[in-house]
């Protein structure tokens, strides 16, 4: 029997160290693909078009809302994001994992399309160190960074609606935590029987 890939939904204040931790994941597992958004956000700094985000203006991406282009989309800090529809259906076909970094409102849409998806949520170890890590990033005007604590705190109290929680104080371990939850899918019985039909079939359980 044909097991889809896994739906791994990451979600996270920013700040959080989520953006990190994900591309932790991706580095040290290549069963794991990541979805690009668009958003209608400017890029900072190093970002580059179609790798971080594609990045798109408010017409366009009214175009792909109107075409059903996007599984789930939100306003986050007052700019748009979506997650590509297509992309991440003929990835889960495939049979590999995709893990999507979006906000709350997203992660809760996409539990309501695949109940089967994994949802995640990264918490900082206190305020005093979210605010540090805002700033130490130093990417962000000081009021959006006071706009993006507002903001956290109505975020931090939807972890309750989420399946896992990883607490980033220390990135090793939060990286140890992700990974032995994209693991623990791998090993459910469906997933097993899939990748190792073969062992299934010597064993006659098949
Ligand atoms: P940033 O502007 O810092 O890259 O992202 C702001 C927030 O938007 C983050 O919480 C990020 O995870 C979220 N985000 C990124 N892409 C998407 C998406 O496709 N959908 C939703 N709902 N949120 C997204």
């Amino acid at each position: 029997m044909h097991h889809p890939g896994n739906l791994f939904v990451v979600a996270a204040p920013s700040g959080s160290g989520k953006s990190s931790l994900v591309n932790a994941l991706l580095e040290v597992d290549a069963g794991v693909a990541p979805s690009i958004s668009h958003t209608t956000r400017a890029p900072r700094g190093q970002e580059k078009d179609g790798r971080e985000y594609f990045f798109i203006d408010d017409q366009a991406f009214d175009a792909k809302v109107a075409a059903g282009d996007f599984l789930e989309w939100a306003l986050v800090h007052g700019n748009r994001y979506g997650t590509s529809r297509q992309a991440i259906e003929a990835r889960m076909r495939s049979g590999g994992d995709v893990v999507l970094e979006i906000d709350w409102q997203g992660a809760l849409q996409i539990q309501k399309l695949f109940p089967d998806a994994i949802l995640v949520f990264v918490l900082p170890p206190s305020w005093d160190e979210l605010r540090a890590r805002l700033l130490r990033r130093g990417e962000d005007a000081p009021e959006v960074i006071e706009l993006r604590l507002a903001n956290a705190r109505e975020e931090l109290a939807q972890a309750q609606y989420f399946d896992f929680v990883i607490i980033n104080e220390i990135f090793e371990r939060a990286l140890f935590d992700l990974k032995a939850i994209v693991h623990a899918q791998r090993l459910k019985y469906i997933a097993q029987k899939s990748a190792r039909t073969d062992t299934f079939q010597a064993l006659g359980i098949a």
